[in-house]
């Protein structure tokens, strides 16, 4: 099939990475005429693993392309996917003007019928949006040509993109007609040879799913988060609660760490845009008002550690940051905790050596810049160099095990804070080090 996405981000580029996998004849359009450049040109513009090695095959083997020309791509497709971003507007709405901008050009160029396909995370009542601003550009030029608007909602996991993308758990489809919602079933085919993981259904509801979904996950860090925040007050340990809940077939493990809050481009926007859609329907959405205000509570419990720790003037002190990115397995900054966290010392004259595998350049160039006291380097082991203390803000797995004795004596004290809590007290209190988690007294 012929198949545009419109939008070349995460999520744009890894949909049109797969499907042209698959076979099928993919164009991504970008407005950021330097993007597709450098797409052209091979040079990827975000880390997520196998995306390299796919593009530049797919690249290669002409079933990829990449244009700034999006009328000419839009005439060419038989299905156009739109999967531009839906950042947050002033309050707390999705900021649906990419979408609708995206639309309005597919009104101006659709020669025959087409798909046209909702990817980006939208609220409930935009694919009909979407039809309207199609429809009336439509009747602008005075023809009529039939074309369809489907719900399609992302669910991959960016740092497991590709896998999540080319092996979903389900793929879920919104649509009002048979006609549309068969094209796409046979879009997807190839993606559920095992078994039928298509989900049909209308197309408010699919909408609907997206924001479920990523609400149910973000509820369950704040519950476990909220959880930790209880254990140290009365003196329990986390890490133990969590073992002894997790094992409940009901609740299970996945999704239950304590940490230093949620980040991404995905859950605050989306927990907070179903939060506003809820109270624009007269709904006061009490579960997700409280999942939010605990989730920003939560980025400033490792500072708060520190302060208390080393005083509030930390002018002498320099502390070595491991992990910038907001999840590990990807260079993507946006909401990270490492922000708050690395802004929250450094405003009270903290200096901070960071390292991170992938998201230096994030930081550097967009996310801390002009934080004269942060510094960056290219080996974990660097960051410790005559640092006061550790603070482990991301999981990447080379933070997992490594040389406790290397870092003891690389560090001017032997002091470790945990946003991930990823060892046991007891062994690190073996090591030597003064070892200070998170839900753990
Ligand atoms: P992104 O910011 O990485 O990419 C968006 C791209 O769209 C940018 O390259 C931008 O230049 C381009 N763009 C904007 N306007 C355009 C236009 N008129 N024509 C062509 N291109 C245009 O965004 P993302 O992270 O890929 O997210 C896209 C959507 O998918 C959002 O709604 C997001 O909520 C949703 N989503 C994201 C993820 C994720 O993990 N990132 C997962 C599921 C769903």
């Amino acid at each position: 099939m012929r198949i545009s996405v419109i939008g070349t981000g995460y999520v744009g580029l890894v949909s049109g990475v797969c499907f042209a996998q698959m076979g099928n004849s993919v164009v991504c359009v970008d407005i950021d005429a330097k993007k597709i450049e450098e797409l052209k040109q091979g040079i990827i513009p975000i880390y997520e693993p196998g995306l390299e090695e796919m593009t530049l095959e797919n690249y290669k083997n002409k079933t990829l392309n990449f244009t700034t020309d999006a009328t000419r791509a839009i005439r060419e497709s038989k299905i156009i996917f739109i999967a531009v971003g839906t950042p947050m507007g002033e309050d707390g709405s999705a900021d649906l003007k990419y979408v609708l901008a995206v639309a309005k050009t597919i009104g101006e160029s659709i020669e025959d019928y087409t798909v046209i396909v909702d990817k980006s995370t939208v609220p409930v009542g935009t694919a009909e949006k979407v039809r309207a601003t199609i429809q009336e550009q439509l009747d602008i030029r005075g023809v009529d040509i039939e074309f369809d608007v489907v719900s399609n909602p992302e669910f991959l996991k960016e740092g497991a993109a590709i896998k999540d993308f080319l092996h979903p758990d389900r793929v879920v489809i919104g649509a009002d007609n048979e006609k549309a919602m068969n094209i796409m079933r046979e879009l997807y085919a190839p993606f559920m040879k095992h078994h039928d993981r298509f989900i049909a259904m209308d197309i408010k509801s699919a909408e609907m799913t997206k924001y479920a979904a990523n609400a149910m996950l973000a509820t369950k860090i704040s519950f476990i988060n909220e959880m930790s925040q209880i254990c140290e007050r009365v003196g329990a340990d986390i890490n133990k609660v969590r073992n002894g809940i997790g094992s409940d077939s009901r609740i299970g493990y996945s999704f239950i760490y304590p940490g230093c809050g949620y980040g991404g481009s995905c859950f605050p926007k989306d927990v907070q845009a179903l939060a506003k859609t809820a109270k624009d329907f007269g709904y006061s959405p009490r579960i997700l008002d409280a999942v939010e205000a605990v989730n920003l509570d939560q980025k400033y419990v490792i500072s708060n550690k520190v302060i208390a720790k080393h005083g509030e003037d930390l002018s002498t002190k320099t502390f070595g940051v491991w992990g910038l990115s907001f999840k590990p397995e990807t260079d993507d900054m946006r909401e990270a905790s490492s922000i708050t966290i690395i802004n929250e010392l450094t405003s009270r004259g903290a200096k901070v050596v960071a390292y991170d595998p992938k998201a230096r350049y994030e930081a550097e160039s967009f996310y801390l810049k002009g934080n004269d006291n942060v510094s960056y380097v290219d080996a974990k082991y660097d960051a410790l160099k005559n640092a006061d203390a550790l603070i482990l803000v991301t999981e990447w797995q080379e933070f997992r095990s490594p040389d406790f004795q290397k870092m003891k004596e690389l560090l001017k004290e032997a002091v470790f804070f945990d946003g991930r809590n990823q060892f046991s007290k007891a062994k690190m209190q073996e090591y030597g080090f003064e070892y200070i988690q998170i839900g753990v007294n």
